[in-house]
């Protein structure tokens, strides 16, 4: 896997030892380490180990590679703390679906309970969508394919 990193990025400094983390996994092509905010305890940071801004700047080698590393850094955050019942990977892409540092990361928010700290809603809009509203989606999404 190539290595870029881009100097103003704090997660490349992360990587480089220039910031301290609370490293929990490393090999040559990702980095876990403890998310700062602690969102639940465990919360857990998954960052490639090359400077990629968002998910849509992955080609196919640099998602294989990182993503199959995600199950085992999530079962060890899991299989570390007997109260985790459950996990939300997330990952955020773009300021307006809240991403704050601009190179591309998984958090892993271990769950402890429903009323723990974490918050995730899906609000159901299927009332206001019909076969035509649907099919003009699907097809609008189909035709980025060709
Ligand atoms: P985003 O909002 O981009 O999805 O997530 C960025 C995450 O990075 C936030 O949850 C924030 O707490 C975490 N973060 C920001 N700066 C640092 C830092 O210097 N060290 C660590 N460990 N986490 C950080
Ligand atoms: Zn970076």
């Amino acid at each position: 896997m190539t290595h870029d990193y881009d100097d103003d990025c704090i997660f490349c400094k992360i990587i480089k030892g220039e910031i301290p983390s609370y490293t929990v996994y490393e090999d040559d092509d990702v980095k876990a380490f403890l998310d700062i905010s602690q969102g639940t305890p465990g919360h857990t940071l998954v960052i490639p180990k090359t400077h990629v801004p968002d998910i849509f700047a992955y080609d196919a080698d640099l998602a294989a590679t990182v993503f199959a590393k995600i199950p085992m850094i999530a079962r060890a955050v899991r299989d570390a703390n007997p109260a985790i019942n459950g996990m939300n990977i997330v990952n955020n892409n773009g300021e307006v679906a809240y991403q704050s540092v601009f190179h591309s990361h998984f958090h892993l928010v271990p769950r402890y309970t429903d009323q723990d700290d974490f918050k995730m809603v899906f609000k159901d809009n299927s009332a206001n969508y019909d076969d035509a509203k649907y099919a003009a989606i699907q097809a609008q999404i189909q035709a980025q394919f060709n």
